[in-house]
């Protein structure tokens, strides 16, 4: 790639905002050239307005940059949105509109016709969607999603068995870390020494994101995947890195060293195996009995993998393991970045 291109950061203050300025701040494609977040923030110095909650300082370019308003006339190709999700219903349409390729982690526009939902190991086809997007919108640019961050870590380990046996029915219970809910978040008196069963839309978005991404395309069309799922999500005092119990019922059930062979030898299409922030192993599977957990796992291949361990028969449906994930990189920001180089790479965005 002869010039990097430039790409801005909407909400660049948030949990998932700093995530993509610090990534953002060495990647071989692409140059951070606006920061963009809530009128409070605009007009001052970055460093100022962020409240920086991950390890380290701002990178030093980034930290002297000038927040500015959301309004679409950033100078930058592509737009990585960490907006609340109202916030970004209204905003994120402006910026398609006015042609700036969006990519966005809010769940404003997951379901929507036309809109891809996107994993790149996972469904990479899904960006066909782009081109009836933009004709039934007028719009010049358009947008794509990232799956919310729990979804994420249970529909990579669920592609390959889906794949090879034939999946059925999901029963997933989520144990979710608090930087899952963005900065100020949940208060410390709420979940310090305590779990809190609740957390609000959380499981009607598992349950839907799951079937459209382990979906297929028929003539332009997202038709979501044949299959039961029951999610419960948990809101547990971890910093980073959401853990999923899961009971999986198949077609054809697997023994667990099947599913862990499936688990192991899973790769993304080869247009996504080459992109920078593309793991080599999207499926790292843990061996030893305790593992994986959140604090020892979570940054397994630089936060890109799913960690997967304790695959075993099921007596309920046909098999069990855990799953954990980083909710703010593969969750997040890495996995919108991947995204973005999956566009690129696509040709859909142009050097
Ligand atoms: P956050 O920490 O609360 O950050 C929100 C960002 O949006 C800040 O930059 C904030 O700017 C800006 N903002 C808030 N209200 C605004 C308004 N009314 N107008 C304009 N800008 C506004 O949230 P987050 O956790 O980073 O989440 C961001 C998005 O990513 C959400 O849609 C969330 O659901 C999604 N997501 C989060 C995670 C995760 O693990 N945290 C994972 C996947 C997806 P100011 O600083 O100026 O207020």
């Amino acid at each position: 790639m002869s010039e990097k291109i430039p790409v801005a950061v909407l909400g660049a203050t948030g949990t998932v905002g700093q995530r993509f300025v610090q990534l953002l701040a060495d990647h071989p494609w692409f140059q951070v050239t606006a920061l963009a977040a809530s009128e409070s923030s605009a007009g001052r110095p970055y460093a100022e307005v962020a409240r920086w909650v991950i390890p380290g300082d701002p990178p030093p370019r980034i930290a002297e940059m000038t927040v500015r308003p959301l309004e679409p006339d950033l100078p930058a190709r592509i737009v990585f949105s960490a907006l609340p999700s109202t916030v970004a219903r209204r905003v994120e349409p402006r910026f398609a509109q006015a042609g700036y390729a969006v990519c966005s982690n809010a769940s404003a526009f997951r379901q929507e016709p036309g809109i891809p939902l996107l994993i790149p190991e996972v469904n990479a086809d899904h960006i066909a969607l782009i081109e009836r997007q933009r004709a039934e919108r007028g719009w010049r640019g358009f947008i794509v999603t990232s799956p919310n961050c729990t979804t994420t870590g249970i529909v990579l380990p669920l592609k390959p068995l889906d794949e090879a046996f034939g999946l059925r029915r999901v029963l997933a219970v989520s144990m979710q870390a608090i930087s899952g809910a963005g900065h100020p978040g949940v208060a410390s008196l709420d979940i310090l020494g305590n779990i809190v069963p609740y957390i609000g839309g959380e499981e009607e978005k598992i349950e839907a994101e799951t079937r459209l991404l382990l979906g297929r395309l028929e003539e332009g069309r997202r038709v979501e995947a044949d299959l039961v799922i029951s999610a419960q999500a948990n809101r547990v005092p971890v910093l980073d890195g959401h853990t999923v119990c899961l009971s999986l019922g198949f077609e054809r059930p697997p023994t667990p060293e099947e599913a862990v062979a499936a688990l192991t030898d899973f790769r993304g299409p080869e247009v996504v195996r080459r992109l920078p922030s593309a793991p080599a192993r999207p499926i790292v599977v843990r061996p030893e009995p305790d593992r994986p957990q959140p604090r020892r796992d979570r940054d397994a291949e630089g936060g890109m993998a799913i960690s997967v361990g304790r695959v075993r028969p099921c007596p309920l449906l046909d098999l069990r393991l855990v799953s954990v994930s980083h909710n703010t990189l593969r969750g997040a920001a890495s996995g919108s970045i991947l995204n973005a180089e999956l566009l690129v790479a696509s040709g859909v965005v142009g050097e």
